[in-house]
């Protein structure tokens, strides 16, 4: 009975750890890695196992950096079952489409120069892949009812209240006489939100965690004041004249924001008359589907859809699908908010939004999630007086906000009440940076966490 690391280990992403019991194997995860610089040689590298021996993948949630090594899973041989709650399916289907898309475009724009020689790069994987892997989820895991995967191992899910169909998840392993627990606690949420239900802890008393720590070296602000925060800034823009660009990425931070926009025109705390623009095939799609899992939201969310409200619709709202509508926005000088993609302004619907309007005094740009070092987003955020697009130089003359408190990652007094309730015997932090890690790690009561590297194999 083992459990190895091949993913996540002393980073924040790429989230894959290895079960094996009674002769089976169990993939825990298989996300992608992600970050300011290209890491295709480490998406693209071995696993570390034989993807052909593996006989069931288990799914936390639906981040890139926990389902979007999938497709390339299943291209070198995987054939067996993936496993995961029916909101994480949906979800999965969504970002693995949107992802095989971009790896083909990235392929056919990024060239590598082998000694002086120019080659195409091969894509990670394709649109085919991706079906392939959407074909191979079986099995529906529901919170807090167990599964049997297979004679020895079984699994209980529990709601981490991170993102739709997020979960922690409970191994019960059985090889010969040795029985043990294993807890994997997936990406913790806040618990403060409207739209979803915090975390529920397992059941104290698990022999071992795999614990994240994204977030596990500094506290959060409260969330009203984020709140406060985003309806001034809404609200100072419309007085003005301007509009509101929000760049954000297209799973649940923009259903997110649709819900406290919504909430805050019923509530008088912004204007009535305000037009909001839903500008992202794929952020529609994930709307959709907090619509279709009751069991996965709030009750006051599900309270609201039983009264005939639309928590996450209202008059001024408008989903732009095509090209042709998003471009037609951009007639618009004042008094639309915009919510479009990629949250870093590395690409998509977003820049042309920004280019019409960060030169603009009346309007606002609006960050409200990670930008890394590199991208325009962060270039903007540091205070750039111009910024290059579509062949020009842009001045910057928007007034720009940075709204950093709807992390959806519990922070470190979350994550240490969280260990506790487990109260496991055994502790192996990943999903952080190492420094982080090591942090986390010096203010838990007992001095015996693990800190895993890539390739680490421990008997359980
Ligand atoms: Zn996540």
């Amino acid at each position: 009975m083992h459990i190895s690391f091949h993913g996540a280990a002393r980073e924040v992403t790429g989230s894959c750890y290895r079960l094996t019991c009674n002769g089976r194997q169990v993939l825990i995860d298989c996300g992608l890695f992600q970050g300011s610089h290209d890491l295709h040689e480490e998406n693209s590298a071995d696993f570390g196992f034989d993807a052909t021996q593996i006989d069931y993948v288990v799914l936390t949630h639906a981040h890139l950096d926990h389902c979007g090594r999938l497709p390339l899973l299943i291209k070198r041989g995987f054939q067996g079952e993936i496993i995961s709650t029916s909101a994480t399916q949906e979800l999965s289907a969504i970002v693995l489409r949107d992802s095989a898309h971009l790896q083909t475009e990235e392929a056919r724009r990024s060239y590598v120069r082998p000694r002086g020689h120019r080659a195409h790069r091969e894509a990670l994987y394709a649109i085919e892949d991706a079906e392939q892997t959407i074909a191979a989820f079986g099995r529906s895991l529901h919170y807090g009812q167990t599964l049997d995967i297979c004679a020895g191992i079984q699994v209980t899910a529990y709601d981490t209240g991170h993102i739709l169909g997020s979960a922690s998840l409970s191994f019960d392993l059985t090889e010969d006489d040795k029985k043990r627990r294993l807890v994997v606690s997936g990406d913790l949420g806040t618990g403060d939100r409207a739209m979803l239900n915090g975390p529920t802890i397992p059941p104290p008393g698990a022999d071992a965690v795999i614990m994240e720590t994204t977030y596990g070296d500094r506290l959060h602000r409260s969330f009203p004041a984020t709140l406060d925060e985003l309806y001034t800034a809404i609200s100072q823009t419309h007085a003005r004249g301007g509009n509101v660009v929000i760049p954000t990425f297209a799973l649940e931070r923009a259903q997110e924001i649709l819900y406290y926009i919504r909430e805050g025109i019923e509530t008088k705390r912004l204007p009535h008359s305000l037009t909001v623009f839903l500008d992202s095939p794929m952020a529609i799609l994930a709307t959709e589907a907090f619509k279709n899992h009751p069991e996965a939201v709030s009750a006051a969310f599900t309270d609201l859809l039983k009264q005939g409200h639309d928590p996450l619709h209202f008059s001024g709202l408008h989903l732009t699908r095509d090209g042709s509508e998003s471009r037609a926005i951009n007639a618009i000088t004042g008094g639309a908010v915009i919510l479009a993609g990629s949250g870093m302004c590395t690409g998509g619907r977003v820049m042309h939004h920004i280019q019409h309007n960060l030169a603009s005094d009346a309007s606002s740009i609006i960050f409200v999630g990670y930008a890394a070092m590199g991208t325009p987003a962060r270039r903007i955020i540091d205070g750039a007086a111009s910024i290059h697009l579509f062949g020009e130089d842009i001045a910057v003359r928007a007034r720009i906000y940075t709204i950093n408190g709807f992390s959806a990652h519990a922070d470190r007094d979350a994550l240490l009440a969280w260990h506790h309730g487990v109260a496991a015997k055994r502790t192996f932090l990943t999903h952080g940076d190492a420094q982080v890690i090591q942090s986390f790690a010096n203010g838990l009561p007992e001095a015996s966490a693990e800190i895993p590297t890539l390739g680490d194999r421990f008997e359980l």
